[in-house]
């Protein structure tokens, strides 16, 4: 923790997390200066000015470069001039998550991973909520965590979403328990391409954890069991909690018999048959663990925990049903904005599958969805500037491939195809950026073409 009085601090980028960032210093008797190289909204510009917060916008001047430390938003790459500036001054730079830990007195749950972050911490809030434990719910999602520190207290829990540019620029950041659901590639135009770059950002999450700690990890996942093995053997090691669907783990939750078990100090309970968790898939099966166990390791029981898998609704936009039309079930997974997600979006379904796919490519290898394909969808309908890519990838793997200009279209020519029993699913692989302002915008022109059919 560094005293921010009367500092001189810069923040890259002024928008969700840096502009509560320099509120927050502002609040604390700092002199923030925010810099963005694009532009700044209205709205933001308007609080700035009202909180007289000096800033500036599409360009990072000489100015900027002068603060004491930089504080970077998790959209601003450490790449950029500004970082790149501070870091050979040999000056410090934190992440937005780093600064408002400095001011924070809760238990931190923190979750991280390439997919599954949001789904699971809205289900450990709603875990919380059935236990009646007070929490605060902040990260990605929602409200920042310098928005809400001063909220933080000893005895309410602090539910983190943490995406890896946050984790790039800690320093003392620690959560009482850390989550990490999977690692596969995403964002890696922001690592120069190394896969490794990107993982070992994620496994920062338990860099400052200590023994009263708990590590809860996905066990399925080779890159990250190799992680956990040697954070395992590391002094003042957290508590191990491990996942998994496929094995039975030493300290953790597994399958046995289609029974969720949870095993910890090596005492085994039922918690509950794998068929009443509320959600569908396999992926949801381990975010259904990872909340079991994060709520175990912070002291809430059993029987709230199968309470909650057995309700929780699921968050929009995550494989969610819209409506069943002529026999047709209708499904919106618009976040699916790379292959695992569709992966494990097909996996989740056992009836013939129209699958929606295309929008903005990243460079994705649609062919890592062939065997799936094969065994599930007849029909894939390309939308957007990946149309190419997936026809010449796909066009063996798929007995129906189509084309449309729009949403409405794609809905259209899909609900032609799809017979009664089976499923027509939106489920992108891609951004949305090339016919949507994001991917809400892209799900709700979904649904709303599927209830006008
Ligand atoms: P994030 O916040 O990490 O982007 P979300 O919960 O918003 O994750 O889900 C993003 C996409 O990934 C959705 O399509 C969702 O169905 C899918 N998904 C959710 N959990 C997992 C998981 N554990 N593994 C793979 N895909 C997942």
């Amino acid at each position: 923790m560094i005293d921010v009085k009367n500092k001189h601090i810069t923040i890259a980028g002024a928008a969700r997390s840096g502009v509560p960032a320099a509120l927050l210093l502002k609040r604390k008797g700092a002199i923030p200066f925010l810099s963005d190289a694009g532009s700044v909204s209205d709205q933001f510009a308007d609080t700035l000015r009202r909180e007289s917060i000096e800033f500036e916008e599409n360009t990072h001047s000489e100015r900027a470069m002068q603060g004491d430390f930089l504080v970077m938003s998790p959209g601003v790459p450490t790449s950029s001039h500004i970082a790149e500036k501070y870091l050979s001054d040999n000056k410090s730079v934190y992440s937005e998550i780093e600064l408002a830990s400095w001011f924070n007195r809760s238990p931190i749950v923190a979750v991280t991973g390439s997919n599954g972050k949001t789904t699971v911490v809205n289900w450990m809030h709603h875990t919380w909520k059935t236990a009646q434990k007070e929490c605060i719910v902040a990260g990605n999602i929602g409200y920042a965590f310098s928005e809400l520190v001063e909220q933080t207290s000893e005895d309410k829990d602090l539910l983190l979403e943490v995406s890896s540019f946050q984790l790039d620029h800690i320093d003392g950041f620690r959560p009482s328990v850390a989550v990490i659901l999977n690692i596969t590639p995403d964002h890696l135009d922001r690592y120069n391409n190394n896969f490794e770059k990107y993982a070992a950002s994620k496994f920062r999450i338990a860099e400052n954890q200590i023994a009263a700690d708990s590590f809860i990890y996905n066990a399925d996942d080779a890159k990250i069991s190799g992680f956990a093995k040697k954070l395992s053997e590391r002094e003042n090691t957290p508590e191990m909690m491990a996942f998994s669907t496929e094995s039975e783990v030493p300290n953790g939750a597994f399958v046995r018999n289609g029974q969720l078990i949870i095993r910890l100090d090596n005492k085994e309970e039922i918690l509950m048959n794998i068929d009443d968790i509320a959600l569908p898939g396999r992926h949801n099966l381990s975010n259904g663990m990872a909340t079991a166990l994060a709520a175990r390791a912070s002291e809430i029981k059993n029987e709230y925990i199968r309470e909650s898998l057995q309700s929780f609704e699921g968050v929009e936009h995550r494989l969610e049903y819209v409506r069943t039309f002529n026999g047709v079930k209708y499904i919106n997974d618009s976040k699916a904005t790379n292959i695992n997600a569709v992966w494990f979006a097909l996996d989740s379904f056992n009836v013939p599958v129209t699958l929606i796919l295309g929008g903005r490519d990243k460079g994705n290898d649609y062919r890592e969805l062939e065997s799936q394909i094969r065994e599930k969808v007849h029909t894939v309908v390309a939308i957007g500037e990946a149309k190419e890519a997936i026809r010449n990838q796909l066009k063996d793997s798929v007995p129906n491939l189509i084309e449309a200009e729009s949403m409405k279209e794609a809905v259209k020519k899909a609900s032609n195809v799809a017979k009664r029993g089976e499923i027509i699913l939106l489920s992108p692989a891609c951004s949305s950026f090339d016919m949507f302002e994001n991917y809400e915008h892209r799900g709700k022109v979904f649904k709303q073409s599927v209830l006008e059919l």
